[in-house]
């Protein structure tokens, strides 16, 4: 599965523990991430990590591409909901490809970690049988 990894600034510390707690989940996947939180997870984890832009130079836009075309099987985005982003179009735009598009999508960690051990259990195999059906 291609699993996107995002956080803002001061969610970044959540994610990171995060995937610490879950590196042996998250290492059987492929991972992309949006730059700055990619770097400081790769740092932390020593994971191999796909590194798209920074969310506001357009990092955000990179990730919903590649849900649009098809690429793309799972999100977890833990956003910020006390500061403004500059860049909220983008962060807007990548929920609703999601929603169109039918992508798993954690924006906090309570949600993170009930969508990953719903991963790891085989419990999320929709888009393989999407597949089949194409
Ligand atoms: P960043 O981008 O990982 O480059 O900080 C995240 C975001 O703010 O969308």
């Amino acid at each position: 599965m291609k699993i996107a990894l995002i956080a803002h600034d001061r969610k970044k510390d959540h994610l990171v523990q995060f995937v610490i707690a879950y590196r042996h989940i998250f290492e059987e996947h492929d991972l992309f991430a949006t730059g700055t939180t990619g770097q400081r997870i790769m740092d932390e984890t020593g994971l191999d990590i796909t590194l798209l832009r920074s969310g506001p130079l357009g990092g955000d836009q990179q990730i919903g591409a590649m849900i649009a075309n098809n690429d793309m099987d799972m999100v977890f985005f833990f956003r910020d909901p006390l500061t403004a982003q500059p860049h909220e179009p983008d962060v807007t735009a990548l929920i609703r490809l999601c929603d169109l598009y039918h992508i798993p999508l954690a924006t906090n960690m309570g949600t993170a970690e009930i969508l990953l051990k719903g991963l790891d259990a085989g419990l999320v195999d929709w888009r393989l049988i999407q597949e089949r059906r194409q």
